[in-house]
């Protein structure tokens, strides 16, 4: 069976551009792929997909139709596909055994995503069927500031909690900022008090107490440092996959199936 990596983060933060160097990875190493877009109000991708959700919902229409705005429009559109997503997965189940991971591009706005109910559906439809990893991609070179740092590591805390599934921090951009600060910060509470300390606007206490609460979340998570545009950490992207999927296998598949 294939394992489906979903592709979430932040607008900007390099989902696109992460995927699209996932496929070249692929391509160029024999690995099985099958690509998924879901943002319906992307111009142009960089690379080829199998399924695409512009070739069901012309979000354009969308938004007349229903007279709503751009993020309204989105959210329909990916509301209109998902009723239809029981055929995707049979689409995906018919060619199983042919592939090794279905990659899955969101929407740029995470929120979209992550708290819809379209999301949800599509999540669950595809963790109930296959192993599934969420990648949270971090802008890493913006999340040197503690406090956005902090920000960026609730977010991704509160999809942990939210999927129930297993989660891969993915430090992108490392070509422009290295990630091994994010490394310290999630392994020594202490540095990161320190840095929080040389800022002393009144986010600062607050940032301290949450990050106490942070510090549980940092001890159950895995993480990596890739540069999209480079190529750099792509391999070991792909190790953190196989562990994740691992720990899905033993760990949240029984859960799901719990409670069910
Ligand atoms: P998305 O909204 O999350 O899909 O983000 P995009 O993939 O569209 O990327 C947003 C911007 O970040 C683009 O200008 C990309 O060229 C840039 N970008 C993405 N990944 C990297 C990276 O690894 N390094 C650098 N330097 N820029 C990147
Ligand atoms: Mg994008």
């Amino acid at each position: 069976k294939p394992v489906i990596i979903i592709v979430v983060g932040m607008a900007g933060s390099g989902k696109t551009t992460l995927l699209h160097r996932l496929v070249c990875h692929t391509q160029s190493s024999n690995i099985r792929g099958y690509v998924l877009n879901l943002d319906p109000a992307v111009m142009t991708l960089p690379f080829g997909t199998n399924i695409d959700i512009r070739d069901t919902v012309r979000y354009k229409d969308v938004m007349k139709e229903f007279k709503l705005g751009p993020n309204g429009g989105i959210l329909t559109s990916l509301n209109l596909f998902s009723t239809k997503f029981d055929e995707v997965i049979s689409v995906i189940e018919r060619r199983a055994d042919q592939l090794d991971y279905v990659l899955v591009d969101t929407p740029g706005q995470i929120e979209i995503f992550t708290w819809s109910a379209s999301g949800a559906i599509i999540t669950e439809a595809f963790a109930s069927t296959f192993p599934t990893v969420i990648a949270y991609v971090v802008d890493t070179p913006r999340s040197a500031n503690p406090v956005t740092f902090m920000s960026n590591m609730l977010y991704a805390c509160s999809i942990l909690y939210k999927t129930r599934l297993p989660l891969l921090i993915v430090f992108n951009k490392v070509d422009v900022a290295r990630h091994e600060f994010a490394l310290e910060w999630m392994e020594d509470f202490e540095a990161f008090q320190a840095a929080v300390e040389i800022d002393t606007s009144y986010t600062a206490s607050l940032t301290r107490s949450l990050s106490l609460v942070l510090d549980e979340f940092y001890k159950n998570i895995r993480s990596v440092g890739v540069s999209a545009v480079s190529g750099a950490g792509v391999q070991e992207f792909f190790e953190a996959v196989e562990t994740s999927a691992q720990e899905f296998m033993e760990g949240y598949k029984v859960d799901l199936d719990r409670r069910r």
